[in-house]
């Protein structure tokens, strides 16, 4: 693509962009829509200096241009043009989800009230009037970048604030809430696509002792380690580590019938094993050692989330009853393949 420093010389202009491409990146872009190439040298001339310009000469060129990736920030749009005027344009970019939020400030010598509130209910941001007035030209894009960048922050401190909610700050871990919430999820897509999906049920053994013996400092740090040990046996990227609450881990692992769901248990208890971390705390228990409790289901209506976790804590109370240190897994009764 030609890259192109207009100053001044109609006879320059092509329907390139001026100079897009040799900016920084971080730069805001904005497309200048005009069929009159005086006004496009023009409104580059005031806007090239920390932005980059992209132009467009009618309403086609500004569609696609509009569309085109990384998408502009910001769409400065001539009003009267031939074929598709500025309002049809600005019509059609909100109608599309991908760019239905671009913000568009009208550039026109129509000034009447009646195209104001054209514009403005077709979704348009803002009226700059024609002649155009370079410090009112620049204050107003500044200020609708601005409006922007503010609201992207937003957004961007409300994913993290997402993100925190259902993160368990202790282990790092996704806390009881966002495991909820995937558990649901991931049923209602194996109801659906008519897939196993997988359940472990952990808890630590005599962790209540644990604590009384070391302190609740020193049990924090037991968590926090068998957090990272368990989080290393989970290795494809749909599965989910969760603490389930106190002493207690939940693993989901989609698309996994009973015999994957016995693998990754097994490992988990294995894993946890080689820790040997010391257990004082109750006679009978040298080292820190878990229970695990593993079902797999293919969901149907008839079932719930519900009952499907009790199962898995049946499972892990019958792991207790064995003496813990244990996995124990069975499918349900309509799914079961292998027993335990
Ligand atoms: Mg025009």
């Amino acid at each position: 693509m030609n890259s192109l420093k207009v100053v001044s010389g109609v006879g320059a202009m092509t329907e390139h962009d001026y100079d897009e491409n040799t900016k920084v990146a971080e730069e805001p872009i904005i497309l200048i829509v005009d069929d009159d190439r005086l006004n496009l040298n023009l409104l580059n001339d005031l806007l090239k200096d920390g932005h980059r310009i992209r132009v467009a000469l009618d309403g086609q060129q500004a569609l696609q241009r509009a569309r085109m990736e990384p998408r502009p920030d910001l769409i400065l749009m001539d009003v009267v043009m031939p074929k598709l005027t500025g309002f049809e344009v600005c019509e059609q970019l909100k109608r599309e989800a991908a760019t239905a939020d671009i913000p568009v400030l009208f550039i026109t010598a129509r000034t009447s009230e009646e195209d104001e509130i054209r514009g403005l209910s077709l979704g348009g941001a803002d009226f700059i009037s024609k002649p155009i007035r370079p410090e009112i030209v620049r204050a107003r894009v500044k200020t609708h970048l601005t409006q922007l960048r503010q609201k992207r922050e937003l957004q961007v401190m409300h994913q993290k604030l997402l993100a925190l909610s259902i993160q368990d700050p202790l282990t790092g871990l996704t806390n009881r809430r966002g495991f909820d919430e995937f558990l649901q999820r991931e049923w209602s897509r194996c109801l659906r696509s008519g897939s196993h999906l997988g359940l472990l049920m952990l808890d630590v053994d005599h962790f209540k002792c644990y604590n009384d013996h070391y302190g609740h400092l020193q049990g924090d740090d037991c968590l926090q380690q068998l957090a990272i040990t368990l989080a290393e046996q989970v290795r494809r990227p749909s599965d989910l580590l969760a603490r389930f609450g106190g002493e207690e881990f939940v693993c989901v692992l989609p698309d996994t019938g009973l015999e994957g769901v016995r693998q990754v248990g097994q490992a988990m208890l294995q894993a946890v094993r080689e820790l040997n971390r010391p257990h004082g705390g109750c006679p009978g228990s040298a080292w820190v050692s878990v229970s695990i409790g593993g079902t797999s289901i293919v969901p149907h209506g008839e079932h719930t989330t519900q009952q499907f976790l009790q199962k898995a804590d049946q499972l892990l109370y019958e792991a207790k009853r064995r003496g813990r240190d244990t996995l124990v897994v069975s499918g349900s009764r309509q799914n079961d393949v292998a027993g335990q």
